[in-house]
């Protein structure tokens, strides 16, 4: 008798989070067969009751973005027994829509939510390569199923995955989509997201609001001057682009931070129509 190859051992943890990509994980378990049949799910609570946490891991996929400090604690004791740790989903990658919180004092944001604060130690959002070494990132709100399950066999079969690397103007384009920006039905955030989602939100007809975090190369800066040049609905949603500013990794986005952050206070007190803002900064 051959003996029993061990597969690899797969965790997937969960830190702040709505729980929608692990969700898409199990709605997509029936297209996962050769990839659940081939790994051996050491942890994933929301799938199974008998959870082991500790141990070493081949693949461990987290969720969520990091808002207290046991998450911090969680990932460096994830981390040195991981072999390839992926972030799932944009609160994973890239803080998610928790970031909105950022730019309201944390105890302020406790007590909103909470009369007896005492027991809560919450601290700002945070992706998860804010704290540990991340080798690959899921993206989406939620996460997308075909992309995840390009990045689980790649995994599994040591490659690197064959991930779009585009914005989502560019498959808005190939979709044939007339271009909200352009024809000034909204300040869609295409030009600046990365792509992988088949332009999802113009494809129906509304604008993209950047949930699969920034494109690496967008030029923010330009698209933020171009924004507040334009008489465009939605301009106001530059409090949102800088939020997404807020969140980027530092090193992708350091000038266009400063950039939206100068020009933050002109655009919500200039009224749509004006042009004052533009010239601020
Ligand atoms: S609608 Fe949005 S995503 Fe599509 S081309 Fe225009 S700006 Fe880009
Ligand atoms: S179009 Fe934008 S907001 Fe919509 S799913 Fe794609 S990245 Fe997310």
């Amino acid at each position: 008798m051959s003996p029993e190859i061990e597969k690899p051992r797969v965790g997937v943890f969960k830190l702040s989070s709505c729980a929608g990509c692990q969700m898409v994980l199990i709605y997509h378990h029936d297209y996962l067969p050769e990839i659940l049949g081939a790994v051996d799910i050491k942890n994933f609570k929301m799938a199974r009751r008998d959870n082991d946490p500790e141990g070493k891991f081949d693949l461990a996929l987290v969720e969520g973005a990091v808002t207290e400090p046991e998450h911090v604690k969680l990932l460096k004791e994830l981390r040195p027994r991981t072999k390839l740790l992926v972030a799932m989903g944009s609160c994973a990658c890239d803080g998610g829509v928790l970031s909105m919180k950022n730019s309201t004092p944390e105890y302020q944001v406790e007590s909103t939510v909470y009369t007896d604060t005492s027991k809560f130690t919450s601290m700002k959002t945070q992706p998860v390569d804010d704290i540990v070494k991340v080798d690959a990132y899921a993206r989406g709100c939620p996460v997308d199923g075909p992309e995840l399950l390009e990045l689980l066999k790649s995994a599994l079969a040591g490659k690197r995955p064959n991930l779009s690397n585009y914005s989502v103007c560019m498959e808005c384009k190939v979709n044939e989509n007339p271009c909200l920006y352009t024809n000034n039905k909204d300040a869609c955030m295409g030009p600046i997201t990365k792509g992988g989602c088949g332009a999802l939100c113009p494809t129906n007809g509304r604008a993209c609001r950047g949930c699969r975090g920034p494109h690496t190369d967008a030029n923010i800066i330009s698209y933020a001057r171009s924004v507040l040049d334009r008489e465009i609905p939605g301009r106001e949603d530059l409090l949102r682009r800088r939020e997404l500013a807020e969140f980027a990794p530092p090193n992708v986005f350091p000038q266009g931070r400063n950039v939206i952050k100068a020009t933050e206070v002109a655009v919500v007190s200039t009224p749509i129509g004006s042009k004052k803002g533009g010239s601020s900064q």
